[in-house]
């Protein structure tokens, strides 16, 4: 199927007058060259990404996934403990890089616990973001949505990587904001200038991805994530598909299809686009 960018910004029902409307200039098919950092709070929450940035990678983007915490609570099983599953889970989201196209190096983890991150150091973990963006000077910064003139609630990591990750974005841009990493580690001030934000609410998504041509890759990267998405979840048994029960595997890849989205029978996925300061991500313009 022919690939391509379905803008649906005024169709009746999607978008809203106090959405935001700027739209990327160069359809998300035609980016080349660019950097792209996607802040996570878990190795998974990229997943719904999954389609985009295969098609970004495949077109000579350079992508780097950022999680908060090494997601070493996301279980059910009893016999699981914190460390076996954080290493377990870092796996799996090599794994599923690597059916994207994207490396280890790639793949940059801040270790905090799982479930954690709202009492976490404020300070020190926003600095921590602010460093890796200032290191790797993003075009586009990929996050949960903050809201757009509201606060979008997302359940516990979510909801504080959104507004940590905003808060970051902004601090990045003061060269007097942890302004050591200027002084002692050779980095600029940095200024995000486009924003592709995930999760929101989809009256206040303003575009959505053909992902037709990497629908495969996103449905078998997201059949890497056996501890999460499969009866692992309950009872782990490894990383190998063929060592669970009988009909796993198809039940798995069926509950991966039915997660998918389409729009007038084309898969795809939907953000929210933002261009411009930090300041205005997430608000229309006021008095
Ligand atoms: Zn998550």
């Amino acid at each position: 199927m022919k690939m391509i960018t379905t803008i649906l910004v005024f169709l009746v029902g999607f978008g809203t007058p106090e959405t935001s409307y700027s739209q990327p200039l160069t359809p998300i098919e035609q980016w080349e060259g660019k950097t792209i950092l996607l802040v996570a709070a878990h190795p998974d929450d990229d997943y719904q990404s999954h389609g985009t940035l295969a098609l970004l990678n495949n077109n000579k983007n350079k992508i780097f996934i950022l999680t908060l915490t090494t997601g070493n609570v996301g279980t059910r099983d009893p016999k699981m403990n914190k460390n076996d599953l954080s290493k377990i889970r870092r796996q799996e989201q090599i794994e599923a890089m690597k059916v994207l196209g994207l490396s280890e190096q790639q793949y940059i983890n801040l270790g905090y616990d799982d479930g954690r991150v709202e009492f976490a150091d404020k300070e020190e973990i926003i600095g921590k973001i602010v460093y890796y963006i200032r290191k790797i000077k993003p075009d586009v910064l990929m996050s949960f949505d903050p809201g757009f003139n509201y606060a979008v609630w997302h359940k516990s990591d979510h909801r504080a990587a959104a507004y940590l990750t905003a808060d970051a974005v902004r601090a990045a841009e003061w060269r007097l904001m942890y302004e050591g990493q200027i002084i002692h580690q050779n980095l600029n001030a940095y200024s995000v200038p486009e924003f592709l934000f995930y999760g929101g609410n989809i009256k206040d998504k303003n575009f959505e991805v053909d992902i037709s041509e990497y629908l495969d890759k996103k449905i078998l990267a997201g059949s890497k994530y056996l501890s999460q998405w499969s009866s692992g979840w309950n009872n782990y048994l490894g990383s190998d598909l063929n060592d669970y029960p009988a009909g796993e595997k198809d039940s798995l890849f069926n509950r991966l299809k039915k997660r998918i989205k389409y729009q007038n029978n084309i898969p795809v996925e939907r953000f929210r686009y933002y261009k411009g300061i930090p300041d205005g991500m997430g608000r229309e313009k006021r008095d």
